[in-house]
């Protein structure tokens, strides 16, 4: 039965090849946690301990859930096995900041009643489809029960705060509702609330039944878009730096390779010559078009000056011809719907009118045509590659 999680999905939306690595191939690698992640597990973990000591009527001070935190990461931080990506801060930054964050949730939350605590890191599979064909991996903080209200508590360290609106269509949570529901049917409602620990800030949201039947066709059409992907292209973005496939990574692992030999090796190594090589050509490209179109200018200017149209040269001569231009409302112009119903009624449109097939094939690259449409398509495509260089800095 095919299972599936929030951030596996996640994971396939912000890069189809990380995706390819981590759950189709399965790749191991040594290169150990970032920093982030380590230091958010320990703070989830003295917060579980919080309030597991509750379930058992022992009140923690917060000065021994803070030394259980500290003590948690003298035992467990390894500088081999834990990395840090922003450079300019040290291990007790991070450190510090996760103290801080226990510090501010319990001075905010204390004396800890205001629900019962009735599940912690609890886990369960909760079928998404109507036939219980796929499975969603639900995994909540702390789950708590307030009357007949459910409330799925979330611990955020990240230091990006989300908008109301973010929080009020973030898929995450509400999957867990939707399992919840699944699991309780008589449950009357469901608070989703996330405590952003580094902000001091609690966010809360909730979804309607109507809401919920949405997210789970929404989830439903990924899981499609998954099974039928046969291609997993990298997709590079700022997360490239805390992914750990990197060094694996078709984007990246030329610079790993390249980063790692001495100055002197580096500048002889094949694919290095040939990028600096491209990249000067391509400068040279761009000079020569900028000279062309001034050398056009002048020329054009010239013939004017001269009431002349053709200039000769040494056995070349340049024919300079003017011809009428004429434009219509672009993509933006709010004219452009009146210009093609006129197009229409004056009976232009079919004979003129041809389908953008360029917009069609990046539709269809991108899965966004129906499986039943794409197959009505299928005998009129062509199928091939093309390859293009793009040269930037990094
Ligand atoms: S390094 Fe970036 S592009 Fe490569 S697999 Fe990881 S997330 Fe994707």
């Amino acid at each position: 039965m095919p299972t599936y999680s929030h951030s596996r999905l996640s994971t396939f939306e912000q890069c189809p090849k990380k995706y390819w690595f981590g759950y189709i191939e399965k790749v191991e690698v040594e290169q150990g946690t970032s920093i982030e992640a380590f230091m958010g597990s320990l703070v989830h973990e003295a917060l579980e301990k919080l309030y597991k000591d509750l379930q058992f009527l022992k009140s923690c001070t917060v000065q021994e859930i803070v030394d259980f935190y500290n003590g948690r990461w003298e035992k467990e931080y390894d500088p081999d096995a834990v990395y840090i990506v922003r450079t300019e801060y040290k291990e007790e930054n991070y450190r510090r900041m996760g103290e801080r964050f226990i510090r501010d949730y319990y001075a905010r939350h204390q004396p800890f009643t205001q629900a019962k605590t009735i599940g912690l890191e609890t886990q369960w599979m909760a079928p998404i489809d109507d036939a219980g064909e796929y499975q969603m991996h639900i995994r909540i903080d702390r789950l708590a029960l307030d009357g007949e209200t459910f409330e799925i508590h979330d611990y955020k360290t990240s230091n990006t705060l989300p908008t109301q609106d973010k929080a009020d269509t973030d898929r995450q949570l509400a999957l867990y509702a939707y399992g919840l529901k699944r699991k309780f049917p008589w449950a009357k409602r469901i608070r989703l609330i996330w405590h952003y620990l580094a902000f001091d800030k609690d966010i809360e949201s909730e979804r309607s039944d109507e809401q919920l039947e949405l997210l789970k066709a929404e989830i439903m059409r990924v899981i499609r878009q998954v099974e039928s992907t046969t291609e997993f292209e990298p997709r590079q973005s700022p997360l490239c730096n805390w992914c750990e496939f990197q060094r694996l990574c078709p984007l990246w692992k030329h610079k790993f390779a390249t980063d790692a030999l001495p100055p002197e090796e580096f500048r002889k190594e094949d694919g290095v010559k040939l990028v600096n090589e491209f990249a000067r050509l391509k400068e040279q490209e761009r000079d020569v078009a900028i000279k062309i179109e001034e050398a056009t200018q002048r020329l054009v200017a010239f013939a004017k000056q001269q009431g002349i149209q053709n200039v000769f040269g040494s056995g070349r001569r340049a024919a300079i011809r003017t011809y009428p231009k004429l434009s219509f409302p672009k993509k933006e112009d709010p004219r452009r719907a009146e210009f093609f119903r006129t197009m229409k009624v004056v009976g232009l449109w079919d004979q003129l009118a041809v389908p953008d097939v360029y917009e069609l094939a990046k539709m269809l690259n991108e899965g966004q045509v129906h499986d039943d449409v794409k197959r009505l398509l299928e005998p009129f495509i062509e199928k091939g590659t093309t390859t293009r260089i793009y040269i930037n800095s990094y």
